[in-house]
């Protein structure tokens, strides 16, 4: 359709008008513009001014004995759970992974105190990750974080002070909320790596994408000498006569990823032995012999069990909230607010 022209019915009033116009639409125009900037620049990850949430009221009425650098410090739920998030998880993942990584963090801690704990007395937990959790203080972590400092620390107590007090249940007792840093596709279930299941640590889908994963493949190798010391260093009875390429039979996976059993020189293990002789970034791998080499290629970190860290944090990029993170990776589960005083 063409336009009609703008018949001039008065110079005067056709000039206010324009003028009247692009006063007002110029400094819409900048509004607009500011706005694509600064949706720019929140995609190109610059850190936001997030405005720091006060500590939970649930939280910060919690004291927590932790064992740290072999002296005991009391400290509130809130600060404690910052330094399990600061040194578990990186500052960088999205903020609902962060809150799911506190909550983890509050349940396993609950589950501790609940079951008597490493401690006896002494204290509560410890910093060491192979006994309880890892803790990082503030001022530590602010070293290493350089200048996204602040809105990383804000990111992390924000994080503890949005979840306060919520905890992973199941029968109404805080669960073993286990977790990993990523799985090759799906999580493994209690049993397939530890002595029994739990109803809530079942195998589930994990959304990680691998290339995005810093060492989500890696690969090691032994000698053939190298590799029978270590094996022979846990099973005595093991028979490496005859060639290297028959050393190694009847692999068996679940699920498509995770080693289920092995049998090496005459011995069935478990994948996570395995993973555990050969100090293995997981339990998902296949065994070549190369060269006269052993050499294993493995997907993913950690034992597999529970949340994965990655997974999490793609799940939180897909969209989701910390609460369906949670439920995701840990079956049946419930989620409310507990103290000390209710689990102890
Ligand atoms: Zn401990």
């Amino acid at each position: 359709m063409k336009r009609q022209p703008i018949r001039p019915i008065n110079g005067y009033l056709g000039m206010t008008a324009l003028l009247a116009a692009i006063l007002f639409l110029v400094p819409l125009f900048t509004v607009v513009q500011v706005k694509q900037k600064k949706q720019e620049k929140a995609g190109q990850q610059e850190p936001e001014t997030v405005e720091i949430l006060p500590p939970g009221e649930v939280d910060s009425a919690q004291k927590v004995r932790v064992l740290l650098d072999g002296g005991v410090q009391t400290m509130t739920m809130s600060d404690y759970l910052a330094g399990v998030v600061r040194a578990e998880m990186p500052a960088s993942f999205e903020t609902q992974a962060l809150c799911a990584q506190a909550v983890a963090a509050r349940t396993y801690t609950l589950y501790k105190i609940a079951t008597g704990g490493n401690h006896g007395e002494t204290a509560d937990m410890c910093g060491d990750p192979t006994c309880c959790q890892a803790y990082l203080a503030e001022d530590r972590a602010r070293e290493n974080w350089g200048e996204q400092a602040d809105a990383y620390e804000t990111k992390i107590e924000n994080a503890v002070a949005a979840t306060d007090g919520q905890t992973i249940l199941y029968d109404n007792k805080p669960v073993l909320a286990v977790f990993h840093s990523s799985s090759a596709g799906r999580t493994k279930s209690a049993g397939e790596v530890w002595t029994q299941d739990l109803p809530y640590l079942r195998s589930v889908t994990s959304p990680e994408e691998g290339n995005a994963i810093p060492n989500y493949y890696s690969r090691v190798a032994f000698s053939a000498q190298k590799f029978r010391e270590k094996f022979l260093a846990a099973h005595p009875e093991a028979n490496f006569s005859g060639k290297t390429s028959g050393w190694i039979k009847n692999l068996t996976v679940y699920e498509g990823t995770n080693v289920e059993h092995v049998t090496i020189g005459g011995v069935t293990v478990r994948g996570s032995e395995v993973r555990t002789i050969f100090s293995l970034r997981s339990a998902s791998f296949e065994i070549e012999v190369q060269d006269g080499d052993i050499v294993f290629f493995v997907t993913g970190y950690g034992h597999g069990v529970g949340m994965s860290q990655y997974g999490a944090n793609q799940m939180a990029k897909d969209g989701s909230t910390w609460d369906e993170i949670i439920r995701h990776y840990y079956s049946g589960v419930t989620l409310a607010r507990r103290t000390i005083q209710d689990v102890s």
